[in-house]
């Protein structure tokens, strides 16, 4: 995977992103259903788009609580959305290979069950 590398990925989140993915194409597919519906049929039309508004508000909501740093609980995705430039936080979310506040790397250091043989 691409993503590989990054920290979401290496913390065992990117399912997460997965969600966020699904839900912002729920959003865009309803938006663009409402505005082919358009003038026809005006009740469709303001259903369809507060839908697809709403399905926008939360994934991006989604994304803000739910991807954070394991170690200080940062929250990675808010931290990117308010942060970084409109057009550099999701590719700045995707790429960063720790956490920006700690430098967690996000792999959990193995048990080396020496402890057991003693
Ligand atoms: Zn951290």
């Amino acid at each position: 995977m691409i993503f590989a590398r990054s920290y979401v990925t290496r913390s065992g989140q990117f399912w997460k992103m997965w969600l966020f993915f699904g839900l912002s194409l729920a959003s865009g597919v309803l938006l663009f259903r409402g505005f082919n519906v358009g003038e026809e049929q005006p009740s469709s039309f303001m259903a369809l788009v507060l839908a697809g508004t709403g399905f926008g508000a939360i994934s991006l909501f989604w994304l803000s609580m739910s991807i954070r740093c394991k170690n200080c609980k940062t929250r990675l995705g808010w931290r990117a959305i308010s942060k970084e430039s409109h057009n550099a936080w999701l590719l700045s979310l995707l790429t960063s290979d720790c956490c920006p506040v700690c430098n967690d790397i996000g792999i959990q250091v193995a048990n080396s069950g020496l402890e057991n043989q003693v």
